[in-house]
């Protein structure tokens, strides 16, 4: 059996009785959290209850200060100590991350900030990484934009190209934080759209979002989160249109 094989059904990512302190803050208080194969997860709550954070251990940004992280056979820190730099490695490639405010090279064109970890930090062919972002800029409607630099671009246009550079890479996994709310409702819809379909096509997804109605339509779990703690978690039918605790209901009630 070879090793995908082996882990077939395991959780892309898991994280066990995680903590997290800026200071003497604590802020991620004995966060468990795994996700399945395919599985689309939504985080919502209130701003400071430390989803991004929770986001920024997942991909490594941020240290935890206990707690064990492992993406599948690659076991990244145990108990609040980490692996070395080649373990850290394995662990990057497995991910891809897309921040809220795009964060493209803004001297680059589209084409290249798409291509560009893929040719210098994976050391693929040049020509076959350029192939394969051309189609994921087509991809995420995109196509005749290729050598424009970023501020050329319409805010939902540059968050499609930082989607199309995260799968450039070829993640098992991505994280979303907060992807549309810097955008206007109209170009909000379109990256919606596109998040939708790679739901559709059995992406694994963790999306921190405002937006309930996405959180309820694409979503496989949601999880409720408020004070650096998971207050709640289920199917979305459950979360979102029949919470059991009165932090979520105020949460939600607050929203409509
Ligand atoms: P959310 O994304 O849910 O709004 P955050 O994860 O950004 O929440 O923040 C959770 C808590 O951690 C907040 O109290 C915030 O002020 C604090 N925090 C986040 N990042 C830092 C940091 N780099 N230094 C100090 N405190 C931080
Ligand atoms: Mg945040």
């Amino acid at each position: 059996m070879t090793n995908a094989e082996k882990n077939a059904g395991a959780p892309v990512v898991a994280l066990e009785h995680a903590r997290k302190s800026f200071g003497d803050v604590e802020v991620l208080h004995d966060i468990s959290l795994s996700v399945a194969p395919g599985e689309v997860v939504a985080i919502i709550g209130p701003s400071g209850g430390g989803k991004s954070t929770l986001l920024r251990c997942l991909t490594l940004l941020e240290r935890l200060d206990g707690g064990s992280l492992s993406y599948e056979d690659v076991s990244v820190a145990t108990d609040g100590s980490y692996g070395d730099k080649n373990v850290l490695a394995q662990a990057r490639a497995r991910f891809g991350l897309v921040f809220q405010n795009y964060n493209l090279f803004p001297h680059f064109s589209v084409l290249r900030n798409v291509m560009d970890a893929p040719v210098c930090v994976q050391r693929r062919d040049r020509a076959e990484a350029e192939a394969e972002a051309r189609a994921l800029l087509a991809k995420m409607g995109l196509a005749g934009n290729e050598d424009k630099v970023p501020c050329q671009l319409s805010g939902g246009q540059q968050q499609r190209a930082s989607i199309a550079r995260a799968l450039a890479m070829h993640p098992q996994i991505v994280y979303f934080d907060e992807p549309t709310s810097a955008l206007d409702p109209e170009l909000t819809a379109e990256v919606l759209r596109v998040i939708k379909q790679l739901a559709a096509e059995n992406m694994t997804l963790v999306i921190v979002t405002h937006e309930m109605g996405f959180a309820r339509e694409v979503a496989d779990r949601v999880i409720f989160m408020d004070g650096g703690v998971i207050v709640e978690e289920g199917p979305a039918e459950q979360v979102i249109d029949h919470p059991r605790e009165a932090r979520t209901r105020a949460f939600l009630a607050q929203r409509e």
